[in-house]
């Protein structure tokens, strides 16, 4: 039988309302990586290797030659709401990091073991530290917790083990750990486009070979090609357009609503079961039905029926104009004068698509 009124209301413990959180950020192991990709980007690296055992659950290990992390800091690093990117509410308006919630550590350390190995250029050595709930976890002598010294190269390698060993539901949600595995090169693969000046590899545990490995300081159109095949490079297009429509010379750079954005696209010849759509705003990679859709109707005219495009599209708006804090993982942004925007860029890729095709039937028939 119901109660016969109200209950109290409770305060959460601390422990529940932090394994909460880390739910909403932390879905499976690909969230996690993107977290950690992003994090070794924002520290300037330039080569990111990650290591997977079982699709990511039983380990999950990023390597970075990045800035590296100062020995003061670890105590701090996988506390919730700490961070080194953000300081005020107005730096949200300017950022030029992924991260500025300082949550992606710590959720990652309340749902499994995490430990990181991290040496700055002016350190002497590395520095080891774990981290279970948030905090250092205390050494067994029962000292306190400091981080230890040890070998290591200047960058930071990032350690997951046992995702979800304390929640069976998320747990035994996941799909098989191939399944998880093909996500995690999914995410490695639309970050490794996006940045064809880091060099990226990802591998096995205890496999011989990279399932993916891009060089360093390579170009877009030779990453696409090294990770979608030469199917799809042979057939690309290019644009750039931006807000500039050349009418005011005044507008100046620092119009809060100005925007540019560059695209590689397959023409006509390309044909796909299904759409593969790279959307990066602001180098965020993120989702946007309007856009797909936009860009998709615009392909309708072009395509028979039933087959598909390869898109890549990176948008860059004015930080002041985009509002990055609307999902915990950051999966969807707004922006200002998004419709606008977005029908730009289909138009201009509408005009470079029938131009291509029309020259095509005209080199045919001559
Ligand atoms: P956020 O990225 O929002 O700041 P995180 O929890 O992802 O929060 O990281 C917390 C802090 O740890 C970062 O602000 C950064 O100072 C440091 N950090 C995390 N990963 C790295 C890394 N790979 N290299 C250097 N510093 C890092
Ligand atoms: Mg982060």
């Amino acid at each position: 039988p119901p109660p016969p009124g109200p209950l109290p209301i409770r305060r959460l413990h601390e422990s529940l309302i932090n394994r909460i959180a880390a739910g909403e950020i932390i879905h499976r192991p690909a969230s996690a990586l993107k977290e950690l990709l992003e994090n070794s980007l924002d520290a300037g690296s330039t080569a990111i290797r990650v290591t997977v055992k079982d699709g990511g659950m039983k380990l999950l290990q990023i390597q970075d030659n990045g800035c590296g992390i100062r020995k003061a800091d670890l105590p701090l690093l996988a506390e919730r709401f700490t961070t080194s990117k953000l300081s005020t509410f107005s730096d949200l308006s300017k950022l030029t990091t992924y991260g500025f919630r300082g949550e992606a550590l710590a959720s990652i350390s309340h749902v499994a073991h995490l430990s990181v190995v991290t040496k700055t250029k002016s350190d002497s050595c590395a520095w080891k530290a774990t981290y279970s709930d948030g905090v250092l976890v205390p050494s067994k002598t029962g000292q306190t917790p400091d981080p230890k010294p040890c070998a290591g190269n200047d960058g930071t390698t990032l350690t997951i083990e046992d995702l979800f060993y304390n929640t069976p539901t998320r747990l035994s949600a996941l799909r098989s750990s191939s399944e998880e595995y093909a996500r995690i090169l999914d995410v490695m693969t639309r970050y490794a486009v996006h940045n064809p000046s880091v060099s990226f590899v990802c591998k096995k545990a205890g496999s011989p070979s990279p399932e993916l490995s891009t060089p360093s300081s390579s170009e877009i159109t030779q990453t696409i090609r090294l990770l979608y095949g030469h199917s799809i490079s042979k057939e690309l297009l290019h644009i750039t357009t931006s807000s500039d429509n050349g009418e005011d010379d005044d507008t100046s750079e620092d119009d809060p609503e100005s925007w540019s954005a560059e695209a590689y696209f397959t023409n006509a010849n390309y044909q796909a079961k299904k759409t593969v759509f790279l959307l990066f705003i602001n180098h965020r990679l993120v989702e946007s039905s309007r856009i797909k859709r936009s860009i998709e109707s615009v392909y309708s005219g072009v395509l028979p029926k039933g087959a598909s495009p390869f898109v890549y599209l990176s948008i860059k708006i004015d930080p002041r104009s985009v509002d990055v804090n609307v999902h915990p993982t950051k999966r969807e942004v707004h922006f200002l004068n998004e419709e606008a925007i977005t029908e730009k860029i289909s138009d201009t890729i509408q005009h470079t698509l029938v131009g291509q095709s029309q020259s095509r039937v005209f080199e045919y028939q001559t």
